[in-house]
């Protein structure tokens, strides 16, 4: 039985408020860590024009299209990638809520998911996983497997063989081709998966991010022509999925089986 059963539809609502506020920080923080700026102090302000931004600017989706996507002060254009980014939050916050399965795991998601996010977004832009959201998301993952099996001695293990097959591809790859294999960034997020997951759900994350993987350099290279695709996106994704139903879907995989 899921959380959503036993507290009803009454927690969506609050759920997706709450996701649109992180969802709102997501794009701050996306924005600023990789620039180097604060992401705690300073105010938002339009990059254009430098206007601080208040409160009737910064309603997450609504400021956007209440303003025909641009800047209130000096009409320039405001990306829509931040009512989208806000939107996708809200969206996860929900599914959160949906299949959490107690309010350990869902309070757990909930932190999980705007670093995520942040991480996709971060990739998507700047091809880089900052070390401050990867270490965040790690110990995140040790506690999700505290409250999970509880075996952290597995996670560790796993973690550490994983992060150091990824070296040895990139070590190989370099020698053999001259480029690196699997980028740092994204073996250090198949290793924390590792952290979360016990073994069963751990291969089907991988296949669902291989899955995934293909289908998204296959979409990069045929919008953008370029065969070098940020592949952070697609794990999160799988990881994000494999964390929420990962062992739901083992079930379902192994009934279908016996039946
Ligand atoms: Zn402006």
């Amino acid at each position: 039985m899921s959380l959503s059963t036993i507290a009803g539809p009454s927690l969506l609502v609050p759920l997706g408020a709450l996701g649109l506020v992180f969802g709102s920080f997501v794009t701050a923080l996306s924005y600023r860590l990789p620039r180097g700026e604060s992401v705690a102090r300073g105010r938002s302000h339009c990059p254009a024009c430098g206007h601080v931004l208040t409160v009737p600017d910064l309603l997450p989706i609504l400021s956007w299209v209440a303003q025909g996507g641009a800047c209130r002060h000096c009409r320039a254009q405001v990306s829509w990638r931040y009512p989208a980014i806000e939107a996708v939050t809200m969206a996860l916050f929900i599914a959160a809520g949906l299949a959490a399965a107690d309010l350990t795991h869902l309070v757990l998601l909930l932190a999980m998911t705007p670093v995520m996010v942040a991480l996709a977004v971060i990739d998507l832009e700047h091809q880089r996983l900052p070390n401050s959201l990867t270490i965040m998301l790690a110990m995140l993952a040790l506690a999700w497997r505290w409250r999970g099996d509880g075996d952290i001695l597995s996670g560790l293990t796993a973690a550490a063989a994983v992060a150091l097959l990824g070296a040895l591809l990139n070590v190989g790859f370099r020698k053999l081709k001259g480029k690196p294999g699997l980028g740092m960034g994204d073996t250090k997020l198949f290793a924390l998966a590792g952290l979360a997951l016990p073994l069963g759900s751990y291969l089907l994350f991988m296949t669902i991010a291989g899955v995934l993987g293909v289908i998204w350099g296959g979409l990069w290279r045929w919008r953008l022509g370029i065969s070098h695709f940020p592949f952070a996106p697609a794990i999160l994704a799988a990881y994000w999925l494999s964390l929420v139903a990962g062992e739901t879907l083992l079930e379902r995989l192994v009934i279908l089986r016996m039946g």
